[in-house]
């Protein structure tokens, strides 16, 4: 194995060679020689191989540096002719570079593109350029780069303004077109060009070189070694898995040497697996083979001699010089360029850049990289090589298609990808289009790659292979290219432009042809197809060419002779299309209504049909623009108009449309999916433009040609509805004979689907050339249709719009006169909503509506019109006029056909029973109606005075039919229908029809009478009938508003059950209420009299009352005493690092660690949480064990996870779901003890010293081995133990089922808290819940104090009984653990307050957490106070032990009070002056004790303001527990945050407000205890060493500072390179947001193991910095991950938004984004009340594809 040999020396006979080595002599004798070529090869055959490949691992750093002397050196003195470095500092300083910025991007480094300015989106600024520009001001979009691809900033043609950012802004004085060769001397030019001619040869010759042992002629090594690289090359057929479980079986690794060795493949495209002799690499090449050979072709592996290898890594290496030589001239790079290019030996396409190319995918990755590269900083940084560049590109670019497309890399890898480099600059677009062809080249090489044909020369996409679509895959970036040549429209055309535009064009026909009418269809009858055909390649095609086509309309849009000629070859293709088809079709002659027609006989549902008709819609797209441009009008006799057979151009159209309606009607449900997927796509946005739209057009097109009589019928005909209309009596006969309901129903969708088209053909003119309308008016349009459906963000608004190929929809120009912004609040995100005065153009009948979401908009708009109190028709809109050469289509309004259809439909509504029919097609109906009539009325008002208006519809639809049947006038029949009782819903719009009708006959009376027609007149006329309208309207409005609030009234009711029912919703928000209402009855009675104390001998007495909870399982009531039957709350524990102050600090080992004493830092705690919801024990029990059960059921049935872990006792709370994993039992608080004397300080230090040498001594009597003179003399000196009776066992006061829940959760506390194994009888039990409950308690008060809330009564009451069960848990856990244990931790914890000369390890004061101590000292008293028979009370005790804590927390604070700030100098009035004066006297004390460790002090002021700081926090926590412990009621003053609390705080606790008295009123007492604790040998030592001292208060931390902008978070991102794979960069850089981390994540390179699994970056880093708990930031897909264990995990929204409001997850937007302070802050806020392991819970359970993330990757 490779990795096995050790790091080889150089040989010293080699370095002393090497130390005689002169760069400069052998530059000089080169100088000299006549073959420098030869010259130059004799050295690197010589040198290269005995630096190079001497062992295993390619390129060691000694072997650059090796180089940079032996082989490098020489280079640069020859080519500088001195000493490099002032040589090149010449160049550089004599260069003037060029405006180009070209800074190359890394993967992953943000770009930004100007939306207002870019030539085009590929037009990119890097992030330095960008904050220069003017664009910073201007709408962007940002995005992150692939890499590759550089800066355009002082491209002038990449940005319609503000080219140069201020860097790059060009002197005036420049004068650019000057050649930077002028500057250079001959000499130097000669000298420079040899040099590079001969390196650049020499790098081609050796990346292009295919033999695997012998090296080009003249690089023969002297002596030749028998030394071998097994090398591996990298594909991207094999998974990552393949490789590295083939590498450790082919060369015997380990599993971490094949990570890195795949990792390496993958990056560098090549790695050597094996070093050593032949037959040794041969072996480990065929197990590779071998083992890859089974599913798919195997990896490819070479045996390489070193020598060649070692020439590969200096040719990369040489690039890499080259491309940083030229870095110091632009003259020298130009030299390169031309070395270069020039032309080789071989004639035509033979320079060296050629070559390359040429040979690109033969390359491994790594080389294509290093070439590439130095192409972009060469070639395409100079404006002159570029050119000629893009031209040998241009040559070989069918070629170097064809390679790439058999090639397996990714695009990103092939020198095709250069291409956007060249085409997208718009000169040098135009000059490969003019000089070589390129447009028809690119497509001609597009079409050659799709060979599938059928009989007719079209694509066959049907049984594609796998294969095939791979490369029908890579082929689609061809059109990448297209599109990019066309991206630029031309200003001017020259007729060689023209010529070859033209002729691209026919290729692009002949491609069309290839597409017209592929894929086709045909009905499926009887049974189902058996095979759905494939129908996404075809699909795919025309998605990617839609862009295209779009372009090339446009292009034509620009040339009035290119417009025509462009249609000329497009009708030609189409004829030539249509030829193959009318073939053997029957000519039938239809007529209706008095009119006849000639057509085929043809019926969609039983021939082929096809849904792709390219070329008809690019005729459609052209015929507009003749329109538009008004080439029709001007050169009619240049069009071939004549030879137009509008029947010809409306047929597969047509067809077309019908095929969507028999879909919609049903027809074709035996053609399966397939097929209603591409009705789907073909209406879809992405697809529309070029497909449905053009379709449409077309008809209209074809329309207004012809005669509109004869235009229907052939609709009837080809929707298969001819035979009902065209009888004579089919107002009466319809479907009476048909009783088959199918067809009926079919017959019915057909119908209205046809109406539907009709109205689209008359009604559809926003597109500019068919209606008279502006550019934007058409994006309004489809804007405002969206929002009449719902308000809508801004991200679901583009993706209802089409794009353009600059990926812009144009809302931002209309936006905001249709629309108007409503804002997000903390979620949700911000809306759009439709201005009313919008609303008036709303068209029911919208072409661009699905089926949902007309009904869905209809719904929205008549609830509307409700609200208003308007009447409930949704008439259609007013509509532009047509263009001239469209006007005809009005005329299908008031044609004999459509008005026979009209009546018809309204003579079946007026009988329904006489015949089937729907009430969407009257709704249709009357809408035709409303539009003809809104049609004559436009015109009326339109007309001048002396033009007749001929549009007539009031007279037709009033005159009657003729004789002999004499049917009803349209007019009639609607008066008919008014007051039908079943068409209560089309009320309102026959009202308004009516309406219509009279208005329009008054006007044209009004016209007819007077020639003074006044539109005044009409409308006055209108607005009567309004007046009497909005009297009645608000009548009924207010008749609505009782009745609303009637139905309100009963909502509430309902509301009031639904609350019962969905708890959990209801519950924070209860809450709340209730901690106000029930906090504010408890303290009223009590805080009328005495000031409430909650700690001492004083303290108030608890509120007495019957606490009684009801069971959430059984819903049974249950009273808290001692004796009865347990309850439970379901709690959560959790480690926390939430309030670390020391996140360095190692985690301890879980099995030795002695958890007494909390550091000051915090820095590992252990959280409880609870949901507050109550349980009894044993109905826990049977809760918890039937969801075991569940799920090992479920686990042996579905490999499944749930979001719990039942393994580790997590269950979810029953009632709200709230992830639990154990439950905390509810205890009756203590009752106060009213004895009379107690102790004074003195006394009882005295008695508790007696106590505990009692049980010193009865601890050691259980130890089997004794020191009996020790114990001797302890025994004489307590004679006063008879009140302290040791030997005497105390009863538990609790059931039993308390009892087993005290054990419960001590050990669920100590099994999480220490990440051990459960152990009841560990002596730790205890001390972890103590312990939590101090911590909890202190990451409660941080909570309060970040969020502004007062110390009481502003709790949820889930937290308030969660604290007070922990407390009273906490004194009474001792009766579940051993006596003894307990009474030595409390030996131990009083020890470190009153030094104890028989225990031995107490920690000094600066290393203890005072609230933790006071907290365990008072909780483990209960033990030592069960045998005392005194009648010294509880209280007395808590509080001396609370006042001696206070102290040493005041004396704790003096020793790391920082130096004074000078600048808060100020003297106080005098009010706090007896504070300052006495701790100045006691900081004096301690500065007798310590001497010069501590600094002097001048001032009180400042050491005061420091401890009443400091110890604020410590004081509110000891409230918050004597509360929850004692159960005192608060005083008013806490629950609110007014002046005083200090004094209110400190009266509550027992305490004198100046607290330096607790001290100076003991002095005697204390002094001694003072003296112990600064004697103590870690004080000083501390002090002196500086080490970590925290300092109080201590600040609440925070997630960390985030930029406000989003893009410097991916800047840094760009830049964060993995930790583990040498700088190599990482894929998915994550950031901790707690400590700042960025990490490497989702990748095998940076997996460690954790607890014997492999684990990704995210997770190792969460246990390490957050005990399991961990919130990232994924940079590159702007997204928040939260972490829990290794399990669990789940995304959220990221605090980034951009200015709509909205989250950009997955960064595909590209808007900018901002922080949003206030979402971060909620972040921060469910992370410092630990519930982010809660959140996942509930993403989790809401979301069950979460839960089947492997989140230890990431
Ligand atoms: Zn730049
Ligand atoms: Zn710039
Ligand atoms: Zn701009
Ligand atoms: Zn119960
Ligand atoms: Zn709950
Ligand atoms: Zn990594
Ligand atoms: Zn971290």
């Amino acid at each position: 194995m490779a990795a096995a040999e050790s790091d080889r020396e150089v040989p010293s006979a080699l370095c002393t060679e090497f130390l005689n080595f002169s760069a400069k002599d052998t530059a000089l004798k080169w100088l000299q020689v006549t073959d420098l070529y030869k010259e130059v090869y004799q050295h690197l055959a010589r040198y290269v191989p005995k630096i190079y490949c001497l062992g295993p691992n390619l390129n060691p750093q000694s072997e650059d540096l090796l180089a940079q002397l032996l082989l490098q050196a020489p280079l640069e003195w020859y080519l500088c002719g001195e000493d490099p470095s002032t040589g090149l500092a010449k160049l550089e300083q004599n260069n003037q570079p060029s405006q180009l910025c070209g800074h190359v991007f890394r993967v992953g480094e943000p770009t930004y593109s100007c939306r207002e300015c870019a030539a085009d989106p590929t037009c990119v600024l890097c992030m330095q350029c960008f904050l220069g520009s003017v664009h910073k001001e201007h709408r962007y979009r940002m995005t992150t780069s692939g890499g590759g691809g550089f800066c355009d900033c002082g491209d002038t043609e990449a940005w319609k303004k503000g080219p140069y950012c201020q860097k790059h802004e060009p002197n005036i004085s420049d004068s650019c077109q000057e050649d930077p060769l002028a500057h250079l001397s001959t000499d130097m030019i000669a000298r420079c060009y040899n040099v590079f001619a001969i390196v650049l040869k020499y790098a081609v010759d050796m990346l292009t070189w295919d033999k695997e042992d012998e090296l080009p002629p003249g690089l023969e090594p002297p002596d030749r070694g028998d030394t071998y690289y097994c090398m591996l090359f990298n594909d991207e057929v094999h998974t990552y898995e393949q490789v590295i479980y083939t590498l450790q079986k082919a060369v015997n690794c380990t599993q971490k040497e094949a990570v890195s060795f795949a990792t390496t493949v993958d990056r560098d495209g090549r790695k050597s697996v094996r070093f050593g002799d032949f037959a040794f690499c041969e072996q480990a090449k065929s197990v590779i083979v071998r083992n890859t050979s089974r599913q798919s072709k195997p990896l490819r592996v070479q045996v390489m001699h070193s020598s060649v290898v070692a020439h590969q890594c200096f040719a990369l290496k040489a690039l890499h010089w080259l491309g940083h030589v030229i870095g110091y001239s632009d003259a020298l790079r130009r030299i390169l360029c031309q070395v270069g290019l020039e032309r080789g030996p071989e004639g035509e396409n033979s320079s060296l850049v050629d070559t390359l190319m040429l040979c690109d995918s033969k390359m491994w990755k790594g080389a294509r990289n290093v070439y590439h590269q130095l192409f972009m900083s060469s070639l395409l940084m100079d404006l002159k090589y570029k050119k000629l560049f893009a031209i040998q590109f241009a040559k070989n670019y069918e070629r170097l298609q064809s390679d790439y497309v058999k090639d397996d890399h990714d695009r990103e890898f092939s020198v095709t990808d250069l291409s956007v480099q060249m085409f997208t600059v718009p000169s040098l677009a135009r000059m490969l289009i003019t000089e070589e062809n390129l447009m028809t080249t690119i497509i001609r090489t597009f079409v050659d790659h799709l060979r599938h044909r059928d009989l007719q020369g079209r694509f066959q996409f049907e049984r594609y292979t796998a294969q095939q679509a791979f490369k029908f895959r890579r082929v689609q970036s061809l059109i990448g290219d297209l599109k990019y040549v066309l991206i630029s429209r031309p200003t001017e055309w020259s007729d060689q432009l023209r010529e070859k535009f033209l002729e691209g064009l026919d290729t692009f026909l002949e491609l069309f042809k290839c597409m017209q009418g592929m894929d086709p269809v045909v009905r499926q009858v009887g049974q189902h197809i058996e095979m759905e055909p494939e129908w996404e390649a075809a699909f795919t095609l025309q998605m990617k060419l839609t862009h295209i086509i779009s372009m090339m309309q446009e292009w034509c849009a620009t040339d009035e002779r290119v417009l025509i000629e462009a249609y000329k070859k497009c009708l030609t293709a189409l004829t030539h299309c249509h030829s193959g088809f009318t073939d053997g079709e029957q000519p039938i002659t239809l007529s209706m209504c008095g009119h006849s027609v000639d057509t085929i006989r043809y019926c969609v549902s039983q021939e082929k049909v096809s849904i792709h008709l390219p070329v008809s819609r690019l005729l459609a797209g052209l015929h507009v623009l003749l329109s538009k441009m008004e080439v029709a009008y001007r050169f009619p006799e240049q069009l071939p108009l004549s030879e137009l057979s509008p029947p010809m151009l409306i047929e597969h159209p047509l067809r077309c449309l019908v095929l969507c309606a028999q879909v919609h009607a049903g027809m074709w449900r035996r053609n399966g999916f397939s097929l209603v997927n591409q009705i789907y796509y073909y209406h879809n946005v992405k697809c529309r433009v070029e497909m449905f739209d053009k379709d449409l057009i077309m008809l209209q097109a074809g329309a207004s040609m012809m005669d509109p009589n004869h235009f229907l019928m052939i609709v009837l005909s080809r929707f298969e509805l001819y035979h009902i209309f065209s009888s004579a009596d089919c107002r009466k006969s319809y479907n009476r004979e048909n009783t088959n309901k199918d067809v009926v129903q079919q017959n019915n969708t057909l119908m209205e689907e046809m109406l539907h088209l009709i109205m689209m053909v008359v009604g559809e003119r926003f597109e500019a050339g068919v209606g008279q309308v502006e550019g934007c008016d058409e994006i309004k349009r489809e804007i405002i249709h969206q929002l009449c459906i719902r308000p809508m963000a801004h991200s679901e608004l583009v993706k209802a719009l089409p794009e353009n190929e600059n990926k812009e929809t144009g809302m931002e120009r209309v936006i905001d006169c249709v629309a108007s912004f409503k804002k997000p609040g903390v979620t949700g995100r911000g809306l759009y909503e439709l201005r009313p005065e919008c609303a008036k153009q709303f068209n029911l009948y919208f072409h661009h509506y699905s089926r949902a979401d007309q009904s869905k908009a209809e719904e929205a708009q008549r609830k509307l019109k409700r609200q208003n109190g308007e009447d409930m028709a949704l008439p259609p809109p007013m509509l532009p006029p047509f263009s001239p050469l469209f006007a005809s289509l009005v005329n299908i309004l008031q044609c004999d056909v459509l008005l026979g259809m009209l009546g018809a439909v309204l003579q079946w509504a007026v009988e329904p029973s006489g015949g089937h029919w729907s009430e969407s097609m009257l709704q249709r109906v009357l809408h035709l109606i409303g539009m003809g009539l809104l049609e004559e009325q436009q015109q009326l008002k339109n007309s001048s005075e002396d033009h007749d208006v001929s549009f007539n519809f009031t007279l037709k639809i009033s005159r009657p039919g003729e004789a002999p049947s004499n049917t009803a006038s349209v007019l009639a029949l609607l008066e008919n229908l008014q007051n039908a009782p079943h068409l209560e819903v089309h009320k309102d719009m026959i009202r308004w029809i009516l309406k219509m009708v009279a208005s329009i006959k008054t006007m044209r009376e009004l016209t007819a009478s007077t020639y003074t027609v006044t539109a005044s007149g009409s409308h006055g006329q209108e607005e009567m009938v309004c007046d009497k309208d909005k009297a009645e309207r608000k009548r009924k409005a207010e008749m609505a508003r009782l009745r609303r609030e009637k139905i309100m009234a009963q909502m509430s009711e309902m509301q009031r059950h639904f609350i019962n029912e969905n708890k959990e919703l209801f519950q924070q928000s209860l809450e709340e209420l209730y901690a106000s209402t029930s906090t504010s009855l408890e303290h009223s009675p009590t805080s009328s009299d005495a000031a409430l104390v909650c700690v001492g001998p004083r303290r108030s007495r608890p509120r007495e009352k019957r606490q009684v909870v009801t069971c959430i399982l059984c819903q049974e009531e249950q009273e808290i005493r001692a004796d009865s039957k347990a309850m439970v709350l379901a709690a959560f524990v959790q480690r926390s690092t939430v309030m670390s102050k020391n996140r360095k600090r190692p985690p301890h080992d879980p099995e030795h660690y002695d958890p007494l004493f909390m550091h000051p830092d915090l820095s590992f705690g252990t959280h409880t949480g609870s949901c507050g919801h109550i349980m009894h024990s044993h109905c826990w029990q049977r809760y918890f064990e039937a969801v075991q059960a569940k799920e090992q059921r479920r686990q042996q049935r579905l490999r499944v996870h749930t979001s719990y872990d039942v393994g580790n006792g997590e269950f979810l709370c029953p009632l709200c779901e709230c992830l639990s994993n154990t439950v905390i039992p509810l205890l009756p608080g203590t009752k106060g003890s009213n004895s009379c004397e107690q102790p004074g300080l003195g006394q009882w230090l005295k008695i508790s010293g007696q106590q505990i040498k009692a049980m010193h001594s009865a601890h050691r009597k259980l130890q089997p081995v004794g020191v009996d003179a020790v114990e001797e003399t302890v025994e004489e000196q307590c004679p006063a133990t008879e009140n302290f009776r040791i030997d005497y066992t105390p009863m538990s006061p609790y059931s039993s089922t308390i009892k087993e829940m005290l054990t419960t959760f001590g050990t669920a506390t100590y099994k999480v808290g220490l990440k051990v194994h459960p152990n009841e009888q560990d002596p730790r039990v205890p001390i972890m819940c103590w312990g939590s409950c101090a911590y909890t308690i202190q990451s409660i008060e941080r909570l309060l104090v970040d969020e502004d809330k007062p110390l009481f009564g502003s709790l949820p009451c889930r937290q308030d009984d969660c604290l007070s069960s922990l407390a009273r848990f906490g004194s009474a856990c001792w009766t579940a653990a051993s006596q003894p244990s307990v009474q030595g931790h409390y030996i131990r914890l009083v020890a470190a307050l009153i030094p104890d000369p028989q225990v031995e390890t107490s920690p000094c004061i600066l290393d203890i957490d005072m609230l933790h101590l006071l907290v365990s000292v008072v909780l483990s008293y209960g033990s030592v106070h069960s045998q005392d028979s005194s009648g010294l009370s509880v209280d007395a005790v808590q509080l001396h032990f609370f006042h001696l804590i206070t102290v040493a927390h005041m004396v704790q604070m003096l020793l790391t009070s920082g130096p004074e700030e000078v600048t808060m100098e100020q003297e106080s009035g005098g009010a706090e002056r007896e504070e300052e004066e006495d701790i100045c006297a006691l900081y004096n004390t301690l500065r007798t004790h310590l001497g010069s460790s501590l600094p002097e002090v001048a001032s009180g002021w400042h050491l005061w303001r420091c401890v009443k700081t400091g110890i604020l926090p410590y004081l509110r926590g000891a409230a918050l527990f004597f509360h929850h412990l004692n159960g005192v009621p608060t005083p008013p003053e806490l629950h609110a945050l007014c002046p005083g609390q200090w004094e209110v705080l400190c009266g509550y606790l027992s305490l004198p407000s100046n607290l330096l008295q607790l001290y100076h009123s003991q002095k005697e007492l204390l002094e001694p205890l003072l003296y112990g604790w600064c004697s103590h040998p870690g004080v000083r030592q501390t002090l002196q060493e500086g080490g970590v001292l925290v300092s109080f208060p201590r600040e609440s931390n925070s997630l960390i500072d985030l930029p406000d902008d989003y893009s410097a978070l991916i800047n840094q991102a760009s830049s964060f390179t993995c930790p583990k794979s040498g700088g190599d960069k990482s894929r998915a850089p994550t950031l901790c947001l707690v400590c700042g981390s960025m990490l490497c994540s989702q990748s095998y390179c940076c997996q460690t193991e954790l607890d014997g699994e492999d684990v990704g970056a995210c997770t190792a880093h969460t246990f390490a910095c957050g005990a399991g708990v961990g919130i990232f930031l994924r940079v590159r897909e702007s997204q928040v991950l939260f972490l829990s264990g290794k399990t669990k995990g789940c995304f959220y929204a990221p605090p980034y938004l951009d200015d709509y409001g909205e989250t950009d997850q997955g960064l595909r937007r590209g808007n900018p984004l901002h922080l949003c302070r206030q979402r971060y802050r909620k972040i921060q806020k469910l992370w410092r009340q630990h519930s982010v392991t809660e959140e996942i819970g509930h993403a989790q359970e809401a979301n069950q594809t979460l839960v089947g993330i492997d989140w230890q990757h990431l």
